[in-house]
């Protein structure tokens, strides 16, 4: 390291890692305690670019989710069944292991359920998407452990407040979070493990050292054993030839809404859209297929086009006859690629990667780290 290190700092914070996390999203986070609680011994760090978790994780919606019917119908069409239930299981196992790891209340899970709704012009896709329903509560039993968990619920419609709404259809195992007490409390049970994140600190290049690997970050340079790459959207940055493609997300937060009448997470247009309360509030987010070459970027920020879908969507349809104020907007960046599947897996020697949730991070991101992490342990 250079910038004016002392010889204290370099022993003490510095020197001696045998793995070292580049990024401090739910992937490097999850993957970096496994590490650290399977084998204590182990030194293990966390280099972060932002001065916060700068890519989706501190970003998202909170959905503690694992398919809509249209979302699964649409995985149906490009992957085969069985690959699509292997992730219906990874993102299912992984939200049990962020309930195991941080518990229901540190998270504020509740389970109110989850609905994906259908305007009056989307009947026939509504059809489409009931007519499935026995299809998946068959497919995804042995794997959720409910034989119902998808339902028409339109007897509910009335009771959101909502306008133009024809078809609602619930999925009961559906549940949302909070998303920043969940990485709070994921950043302080790293802490409580002895893990160091060093912030602001941005890797710019590896390189093989005699130690093992030399990172060369916007501080200087460090030495570890292993590298575990968990940059997510970013991931070219370092490695081009992997096979992760940047999608950014818009959000936008309302002021609160006396009276607010919805309660749990909604998704409309194939998961293009979703809402849900919180603290009497909307939070509402997507868009991104109103120009996805536009939305292709590791870049911050907020578009016109975007956000004006999403303000229609919120005074036409959600709460129809009120204008609440915005209170905020944001983005972040997800990473998508040709397969459901994160890549997880060793790509040279010593340097690991632990990749592309494909925007279901949420759920999949813990059962991601702690395979990176086993991985990773079979070579020490
Ligand atoms: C708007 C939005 C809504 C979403 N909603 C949901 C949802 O409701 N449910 C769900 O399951 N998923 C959701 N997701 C997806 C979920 O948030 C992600 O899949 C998940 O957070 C990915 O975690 P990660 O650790 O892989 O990546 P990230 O959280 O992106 O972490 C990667 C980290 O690496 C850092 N980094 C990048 N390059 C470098 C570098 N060179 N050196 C050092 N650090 C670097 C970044 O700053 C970042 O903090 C949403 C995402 C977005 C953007």
């Amino acid at each position: 390291m250079q910038n004016n290190i002392s010889y204290w700092e370099q022993e003490s914070f510095l020197s001696g890692y045998d793995v070292m996390v580049i990024g401090s999203g739910i992937v490097g986070l999850t993957a970096a305690l496994n590490l650290k609680n399977t084998a204590p011994a182990l030194k293990v760090g966390i280099l972060e670019a932002g001065f916060l978790p700068s890519g989706a994780s501190t970003k998202n919606a909170g959905f503690a989710c694992f398919g809509s019917v249209s979302e699964l119908m649409d995985e149906l069409e490009t992957t085969t069944e069985d690959e699509v239930l292997q992730v219906v299981e990874m993102r299912w196992k992984g939200l049990l292991k962020l309930k195991e790891t941080l518990g229901e209340s540190a998270i504020d899970y509740k389970q109110l359920g989850g609905y994906e709704i259908f305007r009056a012009e989307d009947q026939a896709f509504a059809e489409e998407c009931v007519e499935k329903i026995d299809y998946l509560n068959a497919a995804l039993k042995h794997i959720i452990g409910v034989s119902d968990i998808y339902a028409v619920a339109n007897e509910r419609i009335a009771g959101f407040g909502f306008n133009n709404v024809k078809s609602l259809i619930l999925n009961r195992c559906e549940a949302q979070i909070d998303t920043g007490k969940m990485m709070s409390a994921l950043l302080q049970k790293v802490a409580d493990a002895g893990i160091r994140v060093f912030n602001n600190c941005k890797v710019l290049e590896l390189r093989k050292s005699s130690y093992g690997h030399n990172l060369k970050t916007s501080q200087g340079d460090l030495q570890a054993k292993r590298v575990l790459i968990a940059t997510n959207a970013f991931a070219r940055d370092l490695f081009p030839e992997l096979n992760v493609v940047p999608g950014r997300g818009q959000v936008l937060v309302t002021e609160p809404i006396p009276g607010l009448k919805i309660q749990g997470t909604f998704h409309y247009d194939r998961g293009y859209y979703y809402f849900r309360n919180i603290n009497n509030r909307i939070l509402l987010g997507g868009g991104r297929n109103i120009n996805f070459k536009a939305e292709e970027t590791t870049l911050p920020g907020t578009t016109e086009p975007v956000q004006s879908a999403l303000e229609y969507l919120l005074h036409q349809v959600i709460v129809p006859g009120q204008k609440p104020g915005i209170a905020y907007r944001w983005s972040g960046i997800m990473g998508f690629g040709d397969k459901l599947k994160p890549i997880i897996e060793q790509i040279e020697p010593g340097v690991f990667c632990a990749v592309r949730c494909n925007g279901m991070g949420v759920a999949m991101g813990s059962l991601t780290g702690q395979r990176a992490a086993d991985l990773i342990l079979e070579t020490m």
